[in-house]
């Protein structure tokens, strides 16, 4: 099964939540869960926690991604991180275009894309989230705005590069709602991606690419999640805050 060539990875998203201590605190109690696990484990922590998060995780096996990037390199552009910056403070991962982002940010597709390539051109390894609204759903047009989000946020990335993006499908109308996408929905989106992607860089490089399912997974709902075939990890918002759970989901993945 191609499953098994992929690396899968369970991400915590943290959004605006933990100080430096409870960032501390998290990592502490997740070290002895994560240890000896085969899947990657990452927490995505507010830029004020990188540091203290970076610290914490040396020596383990647990990684630490930032929330959002900016895609310059460097200028006047108030507020905003840059990809060295993160670097610099030890970040492995980013996430990019989570729906928040779009929703209350002006995230575009054509943001993500410019965000994605330098994350990539610094050596940042980007979390590129995809997902439809509920009206799209209902309206079923789910695929074609998938295809869209893949194919604007793929653009001008060749092969090599493309390899070494994670996606997250995340169904917007799943996240931090309670909802979840069925087993089988979660499965045909991670498909339909993984198709996509097929059409645009080779099935090799399709199949080697971890794409991650994220809407309300939680301890009770992962393992079915992630047993599906497409399906090779999870971005888990209200679920990776306490680590009991975070650590389930982790257990669900490794097996
Ligand atoms: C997320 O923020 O990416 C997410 C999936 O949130 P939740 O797990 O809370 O739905």
């Amino acid at each position: 099964m191609n499953k098994q060539l992929r690396k899968a990875i369970i991400a915590g998203n943290w959004k605006m939540n933990k100080n430096r201590a409870e960032a501390e605190l998290f990592i502490n109690e997740l070290k002895p869960i994560a240890a000896d696990k085969n899947c990657e484990v990452v927490v995505c922590v507010p830029f004020t926690s990188l540091a203290t998060a970076v610290e914490a995780v040396g020596g383990t096996n647990i990684k630490v991604g930032a929330q959002n990037v900016h895609f310059e390199a460097s200028g006047a552009f108030t507020g905003e991180i840059s990809v060295a910056m993160l670097k610099d403070i030890g970040a492995e991962y980013v996430i990019i275009g989570h729906s928040e982002r779009r929703q209350y940010f002006g995230e575009t597709d054509e943001t993500v894309n410019k965000r994605t390539k330098a994350a990539l051109a610094g050596g940042l390894i980007p979390i590129v989230c995809v997902g439809e609204h509920l009206w799209e759903r209902q309206a079923n047009i789910t695929e074609e705005v998938v295809s869209r989000q893949i194919k604007l946020a793929f653009a001008g990335i060749d092969a090599a590069d493309a390899a070494k993006i994670v996606i997250a499908y995340e169904p917007v109308w799943a996240i931090g709602t309670g909802l979840t996408a069925s087993n089988e929905q979660a499965q045909e989106a991670c498909k339909l991606i993984r198709d996509r992607l097929s059409g645009l860089y080779g099935k090799p490089v399709a199949d080697s690419i971890t794409i991650q399912y994220g809407g309300s997974m939680n301890a009770g709902n992962a393992a079915e999640l992630l047993a599906k075939e497409d399906v090779d990890g999870g971005l888990i918002g209200g679920a990776s805050l306490k680590a009991a759970d975070f650590g389930t989901i982790i257990d669900a993945a490794n097996n």
